[in-house]
């Protein structure tokens, strides 16, 4: 059993590591930006007790000293997940964006500082990056991607756009902790995971399907949707299953072998348009809903190609097995169909 402080419990990703740390024997405590939130998430696991999963408040990760306190406790840590960090692409202005990219990366330098400071029990640390951090648009999209590919997005490029912001925010902070690592020397090891597209049930508190998590946003257009409504272009080729994912999390933290390494977590590839064939299968109350002439398969996209990886990495040293598309399509499906 492991003692672990999870950031950002209350998210959608969060959620399905803190399921995993539990699963898994682990003791946790996690980080919310409210007591109400923090709250939220004892209620739905009233099984554990105050020694097995807890909550402490963090409001705002990008704050100096933010984690100074959350890091310490009466039964000492030994690893840290780093979850929370913002996800969207609602940066417009260069004061967005700006505040956007210094979240994202203080809040990581931050959680490296209050450990390396005030908890120097945790030998483990596992940050959930991004594949954004990997990707590079100068590559042809048919660029196998592996641990060693890095985005090369500069500064500059970052004000360019929402989307470039939230690229440049994941890359920076990822940069950024590795670089910690290099030049602070702390007693504990760094692992990075970086998921592409992620899919699977929502189980963190929603108040209505509006504030859903930037990836499942597609499920809800295409839910909401009708066969004139044009499928969301996939731009990203490549998913996990966020119950995978969080599974990643844990093996990262309880394998010797994932210290100090960076892990491309993926099933392989998929598009949008699969996504809605599938639900079409699956739901015939939905099958009306959804978009009619659009390539339904990867195949039939030669002239784009779809975006190529290799995740032999993460079989071979976290023992990754990866859950087919339609497994991730039902579970979101299941977990909001009742919302719409
Ligand atoms: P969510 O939006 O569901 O979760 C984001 C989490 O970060 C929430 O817990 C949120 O708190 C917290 N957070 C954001 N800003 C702050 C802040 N300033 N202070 C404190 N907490 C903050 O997104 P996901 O679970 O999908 O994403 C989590 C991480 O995974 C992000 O870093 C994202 O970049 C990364 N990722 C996600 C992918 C995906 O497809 N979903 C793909 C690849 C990477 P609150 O709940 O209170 O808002």
């Amino acid at each position: 059993m492991t003692r672990v402080l999870l950031t950002g419990g209350s998210g959608f990703i969060a959620a399905h590591v803190l399921e995993s740390l539990l699963a898994h024997g682990h003791s946790v405590v996690t980080t919310v930006r409210s007591a109400q939130k923090g709250q939220q998430i004892l209620d739905s696991h009233k099984q554990y007790g105050k020694g097995k999963l807890d909550f402490v408040i963090v409001e705002d990760i990008s704050k100096p000293g933010a984690f100074d306190s959350a890091v310490v406790s009466d039964s000492p840590f030994e690893a840290a997940v780093h979850c929370a960090s913002p996800y969207h692409f609602n940066a417009k202005t260069p004061e967005e964006i700006h505040q956007l990219i210094t979240t994202a990366v203080d809040g990581t330098t931050g959680i490296l500082k209050g450990i390396k400071s005030h908890a120097p029990t945790v030998k483990r640390v596992i940050i959930l990056s991004s594949y954004a951090a990997m990707v590079d648009y100068g590559k042809q999209m048919t660029h196998v991607y592996t641990e060693v590919d890095w985005n090369p997005i500069t500064n500059e490029q970052a004000y360019q756009s929402a989307p470039f912001a939230y690229l440049a925010s994941k890359t920076f902070a990822e940069k950024a902790a590795w670089d910690f690592v290099k030049s602070e020397k702390p007693s504990f090891t760094l692992t990075s995971l970086n998921p592409p597209m992620v899919y699977g049930p929502v189980i963190h508190s929603l108040s209505s399907l509006d504030s859903i998590n930037t990836s499942n946003v597609r499920f809800v257009s295409l839910l909401k949707g009708s066969p004139s409504t044009p499928c969301p272009p996939t731009v990203n080729y490549l998913f996990i299953d966020v119950r995978d994912l969080a599974l990643a999390h844990v093996l990262a933290l309880e394998k010797p072998e994932a210290e100090n390494q960076r892990f491309l977590v993926t099933a392989g590839n998929y598009s949008n348009a699969e996504i809605a064939q599938i639900i079409g299968e699956e739901y015939p109350e939905f099958k009306d809903r959804m978009p009619v002439g659009e390539a339904l398969k990867l195949g039939e996209r030669p002239a784009t190609g779809v975006n190529g990886y290799d995740n032999r990495k993460s079989i071979e040293v976290l023992g990754m097995k990866y859950r087919p598309l339609r497994e991730s399509v039902l579970g979101v499906v299941e977990s909001i169909k009742g919302m719409l």
